[in-house]
């Protein structure tokens, strides 16, 4: 592990909604972190509409990420987190780990911070892999670098390559 330098860190941290006010529930999550003590809100993506993973069925999101400067922990940023998420109305009791959800906030990247604790993780186990997060985070931070990866943000999300769809046929 690599543990946060102590000081001012920049942290980015996922936004996801696909219950109620979704549009509601992401601009007050960033008025709510923002209103924390110990945290500014630096940067904010545009917001993206995406089709859910995972296999359930369920309605689409949004997703957005920001960029906070804190000198926080990575503890004390996620538990702000979890607790902005109850603020909306998010339940874990219902939906199950993927599944709908009012709030969702991930902590993303926590400087070049490596933690693997219990209940924290981070840079986050599922960012290479996920375009409706890597696309706003490029817009925002594009040089940001993945800590245990040792590459950049932009180059994660060109790793993905180009979506297939019905105007991208899959090769
Ligand atoms: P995913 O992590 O695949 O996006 P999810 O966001 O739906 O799934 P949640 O139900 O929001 O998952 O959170 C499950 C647990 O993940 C939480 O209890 C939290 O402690 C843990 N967790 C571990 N690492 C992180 C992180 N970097 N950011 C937020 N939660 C984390
Ligand atoms: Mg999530
Ligand atoms: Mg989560």
């Amino acid at each position: 592990m690599t543990p946060a330098p102590s000081g001012p860190n920049i942290a980015y941290i996922g936004l996801g909604s696909n219950v109620g006010e979704r549009a509601d529930h992401l601009r007050a999550a960033v008025a709510a972190l923002a209103a924390e003590a110990d945290i500014t809100v630096t940067a904010v993506s545009g917001v993206l509409e995406t089709m859910p993973v995972g296999g359930i069925e369920q309605p689409p999101f949004l997703n957005a990420v920001v960029e906070v400067e804190t000198t926080r922990s990575p503890r004390a940023l996620l538990d702000a987190c979890q607790r902005i998420e109850r603020e909306r109305g998010r339940d874990r009791r219902t939906g199950g780990r993927w599944g709908p959800r009012t709030l969702d906030l991930d902590i993303l990247l926590f400087g070049s911070a490596i933690v693997r604790e219990p209940g924290l993780t981070i840079p986050h186990p599922r960012l290479p892999e996920r375009r409706f997060v890597l696309g706003p985070l490029t817009e925002i931070a594009p040089k940001a670098v993945h800590p245990g990866l040792g590459r950049s943000v932009e180059s994660l999300f060109e790793a993905l390559g180009v979506e297939c769809g019905p105007e991208e046929p899959c090769s």
